[in-house]
């Protein structure tokens, strides 16, 4: 049975923000044998983005926890620092980073007093460094007084092919994979309740993005078809026990993108006109499609141009 804990603000339980309220709920989910997530909402980077739009998970095990993302501000970072607490005093050991997106790594800087290892892909610090500045610059913009503080945190320890983490009671297998959403993709295979944290290689319901190589993504979606999981938590979306039809549907729709930009460029068809008419069958199947599928095609079109 999922438990629903809805964990209150000071200013939502004393009533004197009401606009706020709904965003000072940091709602959690605990989906059995230790293992919470935090969902965000789904909202577009460009579009009312507040920093809190991915999925952001820990695990408790019987030696310590391990954060999966952080979300994409200090404050939603000490939100699920605090949410921890309320769950166990163990000390949090590490802190993972699915990928280098900025929803997913700027909380962060919530956890450096607990002096964990912050892990990520091999070439994730080096992407977070490329970043730095236009990253900085879209935080001041969208997040305002929350981008105060949400510093850069990068890994202490890399994951190059594949890595395991004991948390007592339960062991973590982090695997670094090739381009795919980005060049910085590690999924998180939980042992005691074979449970998979996908990143951003697996959307539900919010339109699939990919700023890697969509060749890459479509095969690593296919890989993880094989894993062992009794359930997935994705980058964006609920938590599935039906996660073989989820990695299907986004699979799905990558296929469809590729074919149809394919043979827009075979028809010599613009980049723009692409961006209006690829993958229009897909449409009324994801959120965001417009603005995340526009941009798909902006990213995908150039180099297919030279298959
Ligand atoms: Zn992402």
């Amino acid at each position: 049975m999922r438990i629903l804990m809805i964990i209150m603000s000071l200013a939502a339980l004393t009533g004197c923000v009401h606009a706020q309220t709904a965003h000072d709920n940091f709602a959690i989910e605990n989906i059995g044998d230790g293992i919470y997530v935090h969902h965000g909402v789904h909202l577009d980077i460009d579009e009312g983005y507040q920093g809190d739009i991915c999925n952001a998970s820990f695990i408790v095990g019987s030696k310590g926890v391990a954060v999966v993302d952080t979300g994409g501000s200090l404050k939603v970072g000490k939100q699920l620092r605090e949410a921890i607490r309320k769950v166990t005093p163990l000390p949090v050991l590490y802190v993972i980073n699915t990928h280098v997106h900025p929803d997913h790594i700027y909380g962060n800087a919530a956890f450096l007093a607990d002096n964990p290892a912050f892990i990520g892909h091999d070439k994730l610090a080096t992407a977070m460094e490329l970043r730095r500045e236009q990253y900085a610059k879209l935080n001041a913009r969208l997040l305002g007084e929350d981008a105060k503080g949400s510093e850069l945190v990068k890994p202490t320890r890399s994951v190059k092919t594949t890595q395991e983490l004991d948390l007592g009671d339960r062991k973590l297998m982090l695997t670094a994979h090739p381009v795919a959403h980005t060049n910085t993709d590690v999924s998180v295979m939980e042992s005691k309740a074979s449970t998979l944290f996908a990143g951003d290689l697996l959307f539900i319901e919010r339109t699939p993005v990919l700023e890697g190589d969509i060749k890459g993504l479509i095969a690593e979606i296919e890989k993880l078809k094989s894993s062992p999981a009794k359930q997935v938590v994705p980058g964006h979306g609920p938590v599935t026990k039906n996660w073989v039809e989820a990695l299907n549907n986004a699979q799905h729709y990558l296929n469809v993108l590729l074919a149809d930009v394919r043979a827009s460029i075979k028809k010599g068809e613009s980049m723009e006109s692409a961006m209006s008419s690829a993958a229009a069958s897909e449409r009324d199947k994801w959120k965001l499609f417009d603005i995340a599928n526009r941009r798909n095609v902006n990213t995908i079109y150039p180099a297919l141009e030279w298959e």
